[in-house]
Formats: structure tokens, sequence, C-alpha cells
């Protein structure tokens, strides 16, 4: 089975239908970049800028952050790697920061954290982009936002390096060749004005692990809870219908880059559902590609409306069921 797996590495994630899937990876540390080499994947779908604040003793200066991202952006090579904006504050406040409001926080997960924090803190966000055009010069730069609940928090982000990007250039530094936006989608209500948004966005990118934690309002971290509320449940699997509804049509790529993505028969289910980029932890690209490299894609798109419709008390059987009877 290991043997298999690395032999897979070099085999493109198709379908057996012939659908080109993207498979990408999550990653937060330098050291992560390594596993591009050692899946396969296309890219990285995820970078958690946050984790180099999480170690750090104090705020990382915009040439810490730079090198960074330069770093990772070498070892990256042609292929792309999406850069989430800092997702801190909440439960991951930072000594280091003067954030005493945070002390106060029951719900840390719904409270002060990423964008929101980032937009109130401008200064931060500067240096975050400043850092990230600097080190993307020549080249593609993909930026991603965090905890979007309303388009003017996107329009705000998007403005601020925009305007960031006019500095640099007015000082004569070289820029990156293009700019690429994107939010995740991690608060349900976005989806309500998800339409107004779509038209200024490149990219969106689904965060099912806090999306699903307010659906349910269900705490992701909570022992009793974890297990409780299925992935593969109608209530995730219509939202996430909708969604793809919402965006066909539009020039945005719709991606989904959180943990349920990581799970083979989720994974299936997603591209059931017209998804055809994946971003998860390396570990599961080999049993991923796998599974795509299994499936009749087209066979299961005719078979998800009825999937969807049939209620059933373990949802997860029927996707069980159905892989099973199609091999995959
Ligand atoms: C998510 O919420 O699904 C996500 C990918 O972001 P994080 O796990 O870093 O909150
Ligand atoms: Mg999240």
């Amino acid at each position: 089975r290991r043997a298999n797996l690395a032999a897979l590495r070099d085999l493109p994630a198709v379908t057996r239908d012939g659908v080109s899937i993207e498979l990408m990876i999550n990653a937060g540390l330098r050291e992560d970049v390594a596993a591009l080499d050692l899946t396969g994947a296309r890219g990285i779908g995820l970078f958690r800028t946050e984790f180099q604040f999480l170690v750090s003793a104090t705020l990382p200066q915009r040439e810490r952050q730079q090198r960074l991202y330069r770093d990772v952006l070498d070892a990256a090579g042609d292929r792309p790697v999406i850069f989430r904006t800092v997702d801190i504050g909440g439960d991951k406040a930072l000594p280091y920061m003067n954030v005493d409001e945070n002390a106060l926080e029951e719900n840390p997960a719904m409270g002060w954290r990423a964008l929101r924090l980032a937009l109130d803190r401008e200064g931060l966000l500067k240096v975050q982009a400043r850092a990230l055009m600097e080190a993307a010069a020549g080249r593609t730069l993909h930026v991603m936002f965090p905890m979007v609940s309303e388009p003017w928090e996107y329009e705000a982000a998007r403005s601020l390096f925009i305007g960031q990007r006019a500095w640099l250039a007015s000082r004569g530094k070289k820029l990156p060749a293009a700019i690429r936006y994107g939010a995740m989608l991690e608060v349900p209500g976005l989806v309500e004005t998800l339409d107004l948004m779509l038209p200024h966005l490149d990219f969106l990118s689904i965060g099912t692990n806090d999306l699903t934690q307010f659906l349910f309002a269900a705490d992701r971290a909570h022992p009793r809870l974890a297990e409780r509320y299925d992935w593969l449940s109608p209530t995730v699997m219509r939202y996430l219908a909708r969604v793809v509804k919402l965006v066909e049509g539009s020039k945005v790529t719709l991606g989904v880059c959180g943990e349920m993505a990581g799970r083979p028969l989720e994974a299936m289910a997603l591209l059931g559902l017209g998804i055809d980029r994946l971003s998860i932890t390396p570990a599961g690209v080999g049993p991923a590609k796998a599974m795509i490299r299994s499936l009749n894609l087209a066979a299961l798109r005719q078979d998800m409306p009825a999937i969807l419709a049939r209620p059933a008390a373990n949802p997860r059987s029927q996707y069980q069921a159905w892989a099973e009877a199609n091999g995959v």
C-alpha cells in the first residue's frame, strides 16, 4: 500500500473519465514546502501565515515575514502558493500584541480574530501586504483573506493591498507580475451576499473547519461534539451545493481547504458537487489521488441529486455504498 502511494506521486490526479482535479496542500512552515515534492501536489492551496506569528516571541517585522514568504515561493518554484493573511486573535491571542479586549472574550472563535482584527490593526496588515508583495516581486502573488463575513470586509482588505502596491510602486520597488485576490468562505452568512463579491474576486476557498462549526453552532474543538455532526450530512452537503451553484458561471475558481477535503470519502462527495480544487494535509494526497483515479465522476455527478434528496439516518453510508458499488 505504501509503495502504491509512492508510485502515485508522479501520476496525475485525473478521474477515470478524464477530469483533472487540482490537488494542493495546506502548509504553514518553511519546512512544509518539502511536502510538495514528496506528494507531487500541484501547489500550496493554503499557507497559514499566522504560524510565524504564533511561534515568535515578538511581532515578526517586515524583513522576517518577507524572508519566509520568499523562501516558500523559491522552494515552490512555479507551483502556486496561496498565502492567507494572519488568522490571529480569538484563542490564538499573542502576548506581544496589545490586545487586552481579547482577554474578555468568551467565544473566541466568534470573536475579534482574523480579518476583523487585521482591519482594525491596519498597520499589521499593511506590513504583511508589503512583505508579501516584495517577496513575490516578478511573480504572481495569491493572497486570501480569512473569516470574511460581509463583502465590505473583503473590499477593505483588497483596497488596502492595492494602496500598498501603489505605495511600493511610488518608491520604485519591484512588484508582483500579478496579484490574485481570494476570500475564505467560513462564515455561513457570507453566502447571502456572495453574488456581490464575485465580480471582484479571483478565487474562493471554503474552510470547512470553521464553516461547519458555525453551521451547526458546535465548537470544532469540543470533544463531545467533534464527531457528532457528519461532514457528509445533508446540512453541509446542501449548503456546499448552493455555493457551487452561486459561483458557477462566474470567473471565480472554487476550492475547499478544510480538513473535510483530506478524507477520501468526503473528497469524493465534494467532487460530486462539482468542486475540482482541494487543498489538504500532505498525508492525505496519496489516498485522495487513489480515490480520484478510481472515480467515474460523471456517474457520481448524475447520482448526486438523488443522494442529496434522500434523507438518511447515516448519510455517510450512502456515499460508502456508492463508492463500493462503483469500484472507488
Ligand atoms: C478552516 O476553517 O476550514 C480553515 C481551513 O482554516 P483554519 O483551520 O486555519 O481555521
Ligand atoms: Mg478557519
